[in-house]
């Protein structure tokens, strides 16, 4: 008969384990029913291969089952990771338990499920585990400690992969504590900052998602943009910022909805800073420049693709550009953060964060020891950059065109004659240093090698320069 029940497993492997097994096994009902009226002992195995036959299931149920917690788990975990919809229901109406892990495996396999059977599904489990908090209470007064380990605590928002309806179904079943930092590992921050760090994750390479409907439903629920990770000192807002420079303007541009459109772009507007100190700011980050540099930061690395940056870079000036009036700090900001990234000044501050959980355990932000060796080391080209700022800030004070007109007319020009004299002073010391005898070794690893195949398919070089990129056309 080959039901193939268990994936990866055949008949044959369950053929000793007795009648119920048997039954089961044949999705035959009259064979499990006789098999329950000889035995009342239920175990683990039988229950598993009968998840994907849910009348076998809800049949054996119904009589009741008195499977140990830890069995109650596992076999949720496995009719969710088979999306054996119907089995976790009928699991959960019987009233099995739902542990922190239960919940994170939901969302990280459910996530895709509809709406209205997801929903259902996360709603019952919210319910389990307050029955199963009640049940701990309970049982806490009595000194019944196992069920107490046993239900642990419970951080809905903390889930990767959290989705908007099963922060809904928490939400409604009263869970408000949704701006906490991290209780398993204070290092992930607030669930909103966590989320924000992996804004650019997805499945598959090929779309990246900024999984912005769940960020903006943790804000508005209560949950802070701008608080402050006392380690990593950034903010929930900024990583979201640079999420952008993956996301909305790569290849497989995903078209949000107009309210997660406008959401995006209030973010991107929020002036507050975070607590970085790096020269392409001048008291901490940007959001808006934080997509500036995140993507520039990319172009140290070959082989990706130069027009993503260019439409990244092109986008946020025009952004400042649409909102330059109402929001008058945005010129200076985006000025700051183009001419440090001209003079290839090396950033100190969250451009250089990882971009998964898993990455952040072996990152540590630079130290002021760090950040005061390499100001030291740059001290002449951030002294142009302070003397350039100053001549742009005056100019800027008096032209009456976009910011995009002034990087043409003003900027590029200014910059270029400024690298230029650099160059020359430099060539002159160094003919100089000749004279005298002096033979340098020659610095290694300054030029990019160009790769032969770099050009083909539209996939071309990075820059590092903004205006080699803002010259650049397909
Ligand atoms: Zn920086
Ligand atoms: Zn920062």
């Amino acid at each position: 008969m080959g039901y193939p029940v268990i994936k990866g497993t055949t008949m044959e492997d369950y053929d000793d384990n007795g009648p119920m097994c048997t039954a089961v096994l044949r999705r035959d009902l009259p064979a499990l029913i006789h098999a329950m009226n000889q035995t009342r002992i239920f175990d683990y195995e039988v229950f598993l291969l009968s998840i994907p036959w849910v009348e076998g299931l809800r049949l054996m149920l119904s009589v009741g089952s008195d499977l140990p917690f830890k069995s109650q788990i596992a076999l949720l975990k496995t009719a969710i990771l088979w999306k054996e919809l119907e089995a976790v229901r009928a699991f959960l109406e019987a009233g099995f338990m739902v542990t922190q892990s239960v919940w994170n495996n939901t969302c990280y396999h459910l996530e895709k499920i509809g709406e209205d059977e997801s929903g259902e599904l996360f709603s019952a489990m919210i319910h389990n585990v307050n029955a199963a908090r009640n049940l701990r209470d309970m049982s806490l007064a009595e000194q019944d400690a196992r069920v107490g380990h046993v239900c642990g605590e419970f951080f809905p928002y903390e889930s990767w992969r959290l989705c908007k309806i099963a922060a809904q179904c928490a939400w409604d079943g009263g869970y408000c504590d949704i701006d906490s930092p991290s209780f398993e590992n204070p290092d992930h921050g607030t669930p909103i900052w966590k989320r924000a760090l992996e804004a650019y994750r997805s499945e598959t390479n090929e779309s990246y998602d900024l999984g912005l409907d769940i960020l903006k439903w943790l804000y508005e629920h209560g949950a802070r943009l701008n608080w402050t990770h006392p380690k990593y000192l950034t903010t929930p807002a900024h990583l979201i910022g640079r999420g952008i420079a993956s996301s909305i303007w790569s290849e497989n541009q995903s078209t949000h909805e107009p309210d997660l459109e406008a959401f995006l772009r209030s973010v991107l507007l929020s002036e507050f800073p975070d607590s970085c100190t790096c020269t392409c700011s001048e008291a901490g980050c940007h959001i808006l420049t934080c997509a500036v540099t995140t993507s520039m930061e990319w172009g140290r690395f070959p082989r990706s693709n130069r027009l993503f940056q260019q439409h990244l870079v092109e986008q946020m000036v025009e952004l400042v550009d649409s909102e330059r009036h109402d929001y008058p700090w945005l010129v200076p900001a985006m000025l700051r953060c183009l001419t440090f990234e001209e003079l290839g000044l090396t950033h100190t501050c969250c451009v250089h964060m990882p971009w998964s959980l898993y990455e952040l355990s072996s990152y540590s932000p630079p130290t002021s020891e760090d950040i005061k060796s390499i100001r030291y080391s740059e001290s002449k080209d951030i002294a142009l950059l302070e003397t350039l700022l100053d001549g742009f800030t005056k100019s800027w004070g008096t032209y009456s065109g976009t910011l995009r007109q002034f990087i043409d007319d003003i900027w590029t020009s200014t910059i270029n004659k400024e690298l230029t004299k650099a160059k020359e002073a430099k060539e002159e010391s160094l003919h100089a240093l000749g004279e005298l005898g002096v033979v340098l070794e020659e610095q290694a690893g300054h030029e990019e090698q160009l790769d032969p195949d770099s050009d083909d398919e539209g996939r071309i070089l990075n820059s590092r320069s903004v205006i080699e990129l803002l010259a650049f056309r397909a």
